[in-house]
């Protein structure tokens, strides 16, 4: 059986910056501490913690004094820099130059939408860590929407600014965009004060196409991320949606013999989170499993 890694797969170029920030501050320091996981993949992490990294949340942030504290590239919304600053903590702020701009755009909308009465609207994952550094820039008034279906908790008869969390579907994205012009027009707002900014990564979507025909070109494919990984889940419903025999796993040991059977070509890739040391060694693995 062929096996081929997919070599567009792996970490972006904000990922690596925030990795090789806690690599540099963990050589002169040789202890960190990271507020949430640096990045949605446990087996870099743990590569990380054995080095040093403490991986903290917000609660135990409250009770660190003197200490250094890693923001990752999905950034933090103000009140962890107000927290920093009342605690005397040093940040060393690994946040994506892309989220920092998106950061900077959402509170510009938010600031304007505020005098015009108006709502800011982001379309992103309710809970994620970017999305809670976005709705921070908003006074926490932002309206998330995670999905096509929830578009009525926005009010037509009022300005917006819509905004897209940098890891989602672009075209998922534009299909909200037409929806929400169509909803202002249907209840008779057709010159309604509405702007949206194409806010999406395109380290994300330009995998989009292709990773599509990769999975397209292959029996089946291994599909390497950490379950909480948000572009992770979007890229591999792309695979799903060419490939169903497409498999998600975190490691090696999710690994089952059984979906290679008949297989001819196998084709392995990932998330923007996924390291490309951890392809390789699930290649290794299938090649080992479909020996025996
Ligand atoms: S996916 Fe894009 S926005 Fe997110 S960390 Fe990577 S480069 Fe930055």
């Amino acid at each position: 059986m062929e096996i081929t890694i997919d070599q567009n797969s792996g970490f972006c170029f904000g990922v690596v910056h925030a990795i090789e920030a806690v690599e540099k501050s963990l050589h002169n320091q040789g202890q960190l501490y990271c507020l949430g996981d640096i990045v949605h993949n446990s087996e870099e992490v743990s590569r990380l913690k054995k080095m040093g990294m403490k991986v903290i949340d917000k609660e135990t942030m409250k009770t660190l004094y003197n200490q250094n504290i890693l923001i990752r590239a999905h950034g933090e919304p103000p009140s962890t820099y107000q927290l920093a600053k009342e605690n005397n903590l040093s940040i060393i702020d690994a946040t994506c130059t892309v989220v920092l701009k998106l950061q900077k755009s959402v509170r510009k909308g938010f600031l304007e939408m505020k005098q015009k009465n108006g709502q800011v609207i982001l379309f992103g994952k309710k809970g994620h860590a970017e999305v809670i550094g976005l709705t921070g820039q908003t006074e926490n008034t932002a309206i998330v929407i995670s999905e096509l279906e929830e578009i009525d908790v926005v009010d037509f008869s009022k300005p917006s600014r819509l905004y897209a969390q940098t890891t989602q579907s672009l075209s998922t994205f534009k299909s909200l965009v037409e929806l929400i012009k169509q909803k202002y027009i249907e209840q008779g707002y057709e010159d309604a004060d509405f702007i949206w900014y194409d806010t999406v990564c395109r380290q994300v979507s330009n995998r989009e196409y292709s990773l599509k025909q990769f999975a397209y070109e292959h029996d089946v494919i291994i599909f390497v991320s950490g379950e909480k990984s948000s572009n992770g889940l979007v890229l591999f419903q792309i695979c799903q949606s060419v490939n169903k025999h497409s498999h998600m796993i975190s490691s090696a040991n999710d690994l089952q013999k059984e979906w290679f059977i008949n297989c001819r070509k196998t084709g392995v890739c990932g998330a923007t989170s996924t390291p490309m040391w951890l392809m390789n060694n699930i290649a290794e693995k299938i090649k080992i499993i479909t020996l025996h």
